[in-house]
């Protein structure tokens, strides 16, 4: 599988499109921080929201002001986030039509990798 160029071509998209959802939730973060409350307070990331309503995807950060406790959510863009999705079932798709292998499991050992790197 290692030396499948289809497999290789599908990995590498899913991987930058993954840094570019990466980057667009640190651009996020960034402006909630940069961001007051209406009582003048510094907010703080608290939470982050992700999942489907009314058919319609939502990705946003919960940010709570440390002054008088009121929180806000904040709205990802959604290009990243879209594309790494999209990326993934393409990818996941392509193993079990090649493969028969499940990408779930793959994908898990991944983000585990991932987030045991950058944490
Ligand atoms: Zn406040």
């Amino acid at each position: 599988m290692a030396s499948d160029a289809k497999y290789i071509e599908l990995k590498g998209q899913l991987l930058q499109d993954a840094e570019g959802h990466f980057r667009e939730i640190q651009a996020t973060y960034a402006t909630v921080l940069k961001t007051q409350c209406q009582c003048g307070g510094q907010l703080e990331p608290v939470d982050h929201d992700f999942g489907k309503s009314g058919g319609m995807i939502y990705d946003s950060v919960i940010a709570k002001c440390r002054a008088c406790g009121s929180t806000q959510s904040f709205q990802f863009p959604k290009e990243g986030f879209i594309s790494e999705a999209r990326s993934a079932m393409a990818l996941r798709d392509y193993l079990q039509q090649a493969y028969g292998v499940d990408y779930a499991v793959m994908a898990l050992n991944d983000l585990q990798t991932r987030s045991a790197t950058r944490s």
